[in-house]
């Protein structure tokens, strides 16, 4: 909870601010407090995105009532936000929340910053779904989580058994040297089953982003790297080349 001292911001603008700009991405209830009996000034903080309004002089149990059902609505509040943007298996970020991460981002790199994307792909994971069960493939996808996804400051299931991380401030070299060290620590996780103990593997895309590159863009270079990857035996990384002569992709790591 925090209090403002208006000085000689209106209230009105205040409410604009807070509701505009709520520091960060954490929403704000305002409680807007006037000793004004006029409907108007009240109908004119609510719809300046007040959420609530408490005519002076009152009680302390007023407030205090209040407070907790600005408690609730908070609550729920964040509890959407969380619902929205994080995996339901794993707690990380998803797909949407990626994007919109990645969005801001690129934004504030601007064009001078250098800013690399990567895709990882888990090898072969339906036949680890097929022999273990689909509770083992979901720890699977947990453990890979937990292992590799402190590597990047951004990093998000897209879905299934597809990740992607974005490093803003490495240029491809460092990009890759991260997706390396990723693979390598997942090729070195052991996941317990009923049948005993295995290990999975993974293919990883990366590409630095060009001059122009929206997150899309970038991240389909990655993907194409990704699949190019898949196609020359999977467990490695490679680099997305667009002018090598063989085509699309250059393999890095075999
Ligand atoms: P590749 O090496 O070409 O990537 O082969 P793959 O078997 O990993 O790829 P494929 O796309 O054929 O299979 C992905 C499987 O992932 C199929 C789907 O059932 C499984 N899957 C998708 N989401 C989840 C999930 O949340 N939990 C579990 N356990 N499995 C999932
Ligand atoms: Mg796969
Ligand atoms: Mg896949």
């Amino acid at each position: 909870m925090a209090g403002f001292e208006l000085e000689n911001m209106p209230g009105t603008e205040l409410c604009w601010e807070a509701q505009i700009n709520p520091a960060g991405a954490i929403p704000v209830y305002v409680i807007v407090m006037s000793s004004s009996s006029e409907t108007a000034k009240l109908v004119e903080a609510l719809d300046s995105g007040a959420d609530d309004f408490l005519r002076k002089p009152f009680g302390a149990e007023e407030l205090k009532a209040r407070l907790r059902a600005a408690a609730r609505v908070r609550h729920s509040h964040l509890r959407l936000i969380e619902i929205a943007t994080a995996d339901p298996l794993n707690g990380i970020s998803n797909r949407r929340s990626f994007f919109e991460q990645a969005g801001k981002c690129l934004e504030k790199a601007g064009t001078e910053k250098v800013v690399s994307a990567l895709m990882l792909d888990i090898d072969l994971f339906k036949s680890v779904n097929d022999t273990h069960g689909h509770d083992i493939g979901d720890k699977v996808l947990c453990q890979v989580t937990e292992a590799v996804g402190d590597f990047a400051p951004i990093f998000a299931r897209l879905g299934g058994e597809e990740f992607a991380a974005l490093l803003p401030g490495a240029g491809c070299d460092e990009a890759i040297a991260i997706a390396e060290k990723m693979r390598t620590t997942i090729a070195g996780l052991s996941i317990k089953a009923e049948i005993g103990s295995f290990s999975v593997t993974c293919s990883i895309g990366v590409a630095e982003r060009a001059q122009g590159d929206d997150i899309d863009k970038l991240l389909k270079k990655a993907d194409i790297a990704l699949y190019e990857a898949k196609q020359t035996g999977r467990n490695r990384t490679v680099r997305y080349e667009p002018f090598n002569s063989s085509g699309l992709a250059v393999l890095i790591n075999s």
